[in-house]
């Protein structure tokens, strides 16, 4: 079977290993920082003019993939609203001895609530494991999509990057429209 962003709209292990927007597993186990799983080599580059601190590197040539500076980023999370492609999460692989926190972008209502447990999903949609929610992060500035920070077991810090839908009913529940 072919995998890969072209064939399933999600990138590789491969393709994530060569990604120069990937940190590497040193850097990962310091703390916060932007995960970029921008794989193709498409005409855009928002996110480079999003980072306050200079971390993110495409150049000239804007086809070019983005680049993370690793020592730069402080994992404040200003990118991931930037990306049209939903590609950019904030992993902390050491929130604490147990768990990590992915910050992801969420476009759809109803929003869960800080304290919420939901169904974590992969890259693919598909549930992995419960998320508890930290923080939704709801700002003016970031247009009509929400920041989730969730905790999650630290073994799937390198799997989770979503959290599935909630039900409708919520939305007439909560108002929140
Ligand atoms: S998380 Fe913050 S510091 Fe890191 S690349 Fe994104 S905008 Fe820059
Ligand atoms: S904004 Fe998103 S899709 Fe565009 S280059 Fe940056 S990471 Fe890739």
């Amino acid at each position: 079977m072919n995998t890969g962003i072209v064939y399933t709209g999600i990138p590789s292990a491969e393709e994530l290993a060569g990604c120069p927007g990937v940190p590497t597993e040193v850097r990962m186990k310091k703390g916060r920082v932007a995960v970029i799983e921008c794989v193709q080599q498409i005409p855009c580059n928002p996110c480079e003019g999003a980072c306050p601190f200079g971390a993110i590197t495409i150049g000239e040539q804007i086809t070019n993939l983005p680049c993370i500076d690793v020592d730069k980023c402080t994992g404040c999370g200003l990118c991931i609203v930037r990306c049209p492609g939903l590609a950019i999460t904030v992993v902390d692989k050491v929130l604490n001895e147990l768990e990590a926190s992915v910050d992801f972008p969420f476009e759809y209502i109803p929003l869960p609530a800080e304290g919420d447990i939901v169904e974590a999903v992969g890259r693919d949609g598909q549930p992995v494991c419960k998320g508890r929610i930290l923080k939704v992060k709801k700002l003016p500035s970031y247009g009509g999509t929400t920041v989730i920070s969730m905790a999650i077991p630290a073994e799937y810090a390198d799997t989770v990057r979503s959290m599935k839908r909630l039900p409708t009913e919520r939305t007439d529940k909560r108002g929140d429209k």
